[in-house]
């Protein structure tokens, strides 16, 4: 770890200064699933230790977000953020108030953190159930691990627990961008 090579990464993250990027591990997916809904930039290292997370998270510009309370004094230039156990509602609320997302809700896969593709209901066909053809909106793809989400019942749900969590609606798409 030279100094040289950590500024050469904070050059790289000064381009994408304006908005938050997390790191975690498993033990906090869940919260890192509702902030990708929500358009944040979270990466999550499965099954690493503390200390890998907050070398990662150094290396990479990424705050820390861990149920531990320890910070080894070593890491002390890594910013982490300790989220309480238990209901992820609050930590949520907390993170949206103090952190810029990096896209709008809705614009990242929610399991592997991937920016989604727009993709036309023809472009779709074979891939999703013929009903969500005929009726979906928003159609969007994983070019990481092929996910496909579209607006419908189950992003209704994310929607409204998301907006119950937060207190306010999520902006919408305008579903006149749908064509273009
Ligand atoms: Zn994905």
């Amino acid at each position: 770890m030279n100094s040289n090579r950590q500024r050469a990464f904070g050059q790289g993250a000064e381009a994408s200064s304006s908005w938050t990027r997390f790191l975690t591990d498993t033990s906090l997916e869940h919260l890192a699933r509702k902030l990708r809904l929500l358009g944040y930039d979270v990466v999550t290292i499965r099954g690493a230790r503390l200390e890998e997370l907050l070398e990662a998270a150094r290396r990479e510009r990424r705050i820390v977000l861990t149920q531990s309370a320890r910070h080894p004094a070593r890491y002390a230039d890594v910013a982490v953020i300790t989220v309480p156990r238990g209901d992820p509602g609050p930590a949520l609320r907390l993170l949206v108030a103090m952190h810029a997302p990096a896209g709008e809700p809705f614009s990242r896969c929610m399991v592997c953190n991937e920016p989604l593709q727009r993709r036309t209901a023809f472009e779709a066909r074979g891939e999703v159930p013929g009903r969500v053809l005929r009726t979906a909106r928003g159609l969007t793809y994983c070019p990481q691990c092929g996910r496909w989400y579209w607006e419908g019942s189950h992003v209704d749900r994310l929607r409204a627990w998301l907006e119950g969590a937060l207190g306010r609606p999520l902006p919408r798409r305008d579903p006149s961008e749908e064509n273009g």
